[in-house]
């Protein structure tokens, strides 16, 4: 059927191109023609190299259109990688990522660019001429020109040119480089570098009917015969197999391959392969379990949602009641029903154990993605999911992107972990990007969690989306004990310990019993905040409701918020007594003390310091494993591996420094802390135990955790977001503006907070700031931030949109009027932020 883009071969067609370079400008489609040599190759989602100004750029057609209203319509130039990296649904979900996330739409589109096949178009520049009479042309006195001139006699031919700049000391100003090239002494061109992940061929071998028959004769196939010994081979593995395969098993040199070939017994033929890091591992059968009556429920209603067409669910179960399970049976229904489904877990929960499971019962359907595969090993994951050889796919954060067809599921598993948000643009959060693929392709979205997020909490009470529960753990085993040390007593006898005796008897129990113990430091070496050790008073915000930190440099509160200030009193305002600074423990405090006080017991430290080294984190874990030490201590990065049978104790040296992080999810991310861990600890058959020091026992979240009393913790939690209004009753964005010097970012985040507060004055936002952010130096650049509140749910307002479209003609106005270079000044826009760093 003649559709509205098929017209007869003559004529003219048009698409709208998006170009994928970071600046905002180029924000928008670009209309290009389509030249008839390249019109059998074009479709939405195709990576074209287009002519922009006077330079060549990669771009993507985002799809066809009317010739339009415009003089000199540029052709492309050539298409880059068949097939079309993403289709229609594909780049629906990613405009809407770049709207939600305030992103361009090129940035979003890489997202759904198979792996280490995004290209760019390097610009190269080169002698027109040679050196000699290039420097002649030079006068004297421009010793730039005479600097570019030189790196590039040395360089003997094109020279991309981020490397010239690079040579030049980082400036190169491209008024100079214009006018060398109108003076004819340099030239300039584009190359386009491979793409990094490429494809395999592999040469095929199969027998023919005329080798069969050579085989059944002794004369053309002599008994002895190495050209005997291939057929017999290749027919013994069905006919069909790769050539040097086939070399190898039948020990023959190629040139039997080429004699057999060129008897026509056999045909050789280049096919392109998919690598697949699991093909050679063999996969034990997963056992199938018969559901039990809460896990029966939850399917239940996922398959009612299933057939109706979509549906979301937040399936609440601590670790080992059997979510998975859910998932896997879920997921055999969305298959036999002629669908795919895509299963996210965070990264480090991608362990062999899991991806085996995973395979085990759902078998060769199942794709695996991942940062620790290759990029080439990615890349054919994702072609073989494109192409429906896999039909499941589980993967971190970015597998969202996967392109599956005919999508049925989508699985959050562990939903409240932080790794779902991405760091640099666009900084989505998987959750909500999820939530609308799966409304785009009519899917099930199942979020799991033993400690939801407060967000998805939120919504499973106003109804968009629908709770599920599975109350208890499937094996029975008892939650470990938890028990609760106060530390303020300790301090109220004098005691200025670190580790106090209880904890202390516990561990010294271990030398005896072979028993194991993990001790959590919870603690970011910069949130340092003031904490009274007679109450356990936390110092906050008026305002912000968030915790203070504390700057001992000039010995003042800080809000990282607002940029409140106050100079800590000496007296307690809620206790009376006098305030002992919070000097900040590390983990090489913890380990000295312990080393001091127990020396028989050997210690394992991991943290940042420990394992900067590639592989050093599990390296640690497996000397832990093997009970090499009765002690692992260490960081959050602890909390995760935590599956280790003879580990029977577990010690929180200090549940207060997450609760003093000066983020307002402190209090949810104690909660979500202390609980997984009490349903990790003691994980075989000997009971857990569970001690938590703390000066705050009263705060809600930890009691909630000891308690285990979930409702209490939401429900609280929920009052204190409401009242100081954050998410999930506000949405929040942070911006960044960071330069090399502190001035410099200071006098950016003033300027483009006043910008935001005139554009968005008739809106219902509110715009804090700008403060030092939390991190207030990194990599070092000064970093400030401005953080909005917007009040109406679901809405980025249009002032903020307008602002963040506009910063860079912004940025050069601003810069030009205050003498800062504009590249000095960077922002970074955060919607949703899961911390506010
Ligand atoms: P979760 O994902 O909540 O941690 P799993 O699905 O991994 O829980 O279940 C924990 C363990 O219990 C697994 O070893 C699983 O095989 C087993 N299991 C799950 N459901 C059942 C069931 N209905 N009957 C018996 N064992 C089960
Ligand atoms: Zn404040």
């Amino acid at each position: 059927m003649p559709g509205s883009n098929e017209g007869s071969a003559c004529e003219e067609r048009f698409v709208d191109v998006v170009i994928d370079a970071p600046a905002r400008e180029l924000d928008r489609p670009f209309t290009y023609r389509v030249p008839p040599r390249l019109a059998s190759k074009v479709e939405t989602g195709s990576l074209v190299v287009v002519p922009l100004q006077n330079r060549l750029q990669v771009g993507y057609v985002l799809g066809f259109r009317d010739r339009p209203d415009i003089p000199n319509i540029r052709d492309l130039q050539a298409v880059v990688d068949e097939p079309p990296a993403f289709d229609a649904s594909m780049l629906e979900l990613c405009s809407w990522i770049s709207e939600r996330y305030l992103s361009t739409l090129s940035q979003a589109l890489r997202l759904a660019i198979p792996p280490g096949r995004a290209r760019k178009v390097v610009e190269t520049v080169e002698l027109a001429i040679d050196p000699g009479e290039a420097t002649k042309a030079v006068p004297e006195r421009s010793g730039r020109k005479r600097e570019i001139i030189r790196v590039l006699a040395k360089a003997e031919g094109p020279l991309p040119i981020s490397e010239l700049r690079k040579a030049m000391g980082g400036r190169l100003p491209s008024v100079l480089l214009r006018e060398l090239e109108n003076a004819g002494v340099i030239e300039r061109s584009y190359v386009l570098p491979r793409p990094k992940a490429s494809r395999v061929r592999v040469r095929m071998a199969e027998i023919t009917d005329a080798g069969v028959e050579a085989l059944n004769d002794e004369e053309k196939a002599p008994r002895a015969s190495a050209r005997r010994r291939l057929l017999q081979a290749l027919l013994e593995n069905g006919g069909r197999m790769g050539a040097a395969q086939l070399q190898k098993v039948s020990r023959t040199s190629s040139s039997v391959l080429r004699g057999c070939a060129e008897a026509g017994w056999i045909s050789l033929r280049f096919e392109e392969h998919l690598r697949d890091p699991y093909a050679e591992r063999y996969f034990p059968a997963a056992e199938k379990h018969a559901l039990d009556v809460h896990q029966e429920e939850a399917l239940k209603n996922i398959i009612a949602a299933l057939e109706r067409g979509g549906g979301v669910f937040l399936l609440r179960g601590v670790t080992g009641s059997g979510k998975t399970e859910v998932y896997l049976q879920a997921i055999e229904h969305v298959l036999k029903t002629g669908r795919t489904a895509l299963v996210l877990v965070p990264e480090i929960a991608l362990t062999p154990q899991m991806v085996q499971r995973f395979k085990g019962r759902l078998g060769e359907e199942v794709a695996v993605l991942h940062s620790r595969l290759g990029l080439g090993e990615r890349y054919d994951q994702w072609r073989g999911i494109q192409e429906g050889k896999y039909r499941v796919v589980i993967g971190a954060r970015s597998a969202l992107f996967a392109p599956l067809r005919d999508l049925g599921l989508i699985v959050i598993d562990e939903e409240h972990e932080a790794t779902y948000k991405e760091g640099s643009p666009p900084r989505y959060h998987a959750r909500e990007v999820a939530r609308k693929r799966a409304e785009l392709s009519g899917a099930v979205l199942v979020l799991g969690s033993a400690t939801p997020s407060l967000e998805s909490h939120h919504a499973s009470r106003t109804g968009e989306c629908s709770p599920l529960f599975l109350p208890h753990r499937v094996d029975g085993r008892p939650l470990p004990r938890m028990e609760l040390v106060d530390m303020r007593e300790l301090s109220a006898r004098g005691e200025r310990t670190i580790l106090s005796p209880r904890l202390l008897n516990a561990l010294g129990r271990l030398y005896k019993s072979g028993e194991q113990a993990i001790l959590f430091l919870n603690r970011r070496g910069f949130a340092r905040f003031l904490q009274c050790h007679g109450c356990g008073y936390i110092f906050r915000c008026r305002d912000c409701s968030v915790s203070l930190c504390y700057h001992s440099r000039g010995s003042y509160l800080l809000c990282h918020h607002c940029n409140w200030s106050l100079h800590p009193p000496f007296i307690c305002p809620q206790c009376g007594n006098e305030v002992h600074r919070y000097a900040g423990v590390g983990t090489e405090r913890v380990e000295e003390e312990l080393r001091r006080l127990l020396p028989v017991l050997k210690c394992l430290r991991m943290d940042a310091d420990t394992t900067s080294r590639k592989n050093a984190h599990w390296e640690i874990l497996e000397t832990f494993r093997r009970g090499e030490a009765q002690v692992l201590l260490g960081t959050q990065m602890i909390a995760k591996g935590l599956d280790i049978p003879s580990v029977t104790l577990v010690g929180i040296i200090n549940a207060d420094t997450s609760l003093a992080f000066p983020d307002f999810r402190a209090g949810e991310r104690t909660y979500q802390l202390l609980t997984q861990v009490s349903g990790r600890a003691g994980r075989g058959d000997l009971p857990g135990r569970v001690i938590v020091q703390t000066y705050c026992p009263e705060h809600y979240a930890i009691r909630a955790a000891l308690r285990g009393d979930p409702d209490d913790f939401y429900q609280r939690e929920l009052e204190y977001r409401r009242e100081a209004l954050y998410p999930p009753f506000c949405r929040l964005v942070n911006l960044v503006v960071s330069a090399p010097a502190e001035e410099h970012a200071r006098a950016a985040a003033e300027a483009l907070g006043a910008d935001l507060r005139s554009r968005t004055s008739g809106e219902p936002a509110v715009v804090l700031g700008p403060a030092p952010a939390p991190l207030s130096r990194l990599k070092g650049r000064y970093r400030f931030h401005l953080t909005l509140k917007i009040l109406e749910q679901g809405r980025v307002g249009e002032g903020l949109r307008a602002s963040v479209r506009s910063f860079d003609r912004w940025r050069s106005s601003f810069c030009r009027g205050e003498g800062i270079p504009p590249e000095d000044v960077s922002l970074a826009v955060d919607v949703d932020p899961v911390t506010m760093l």
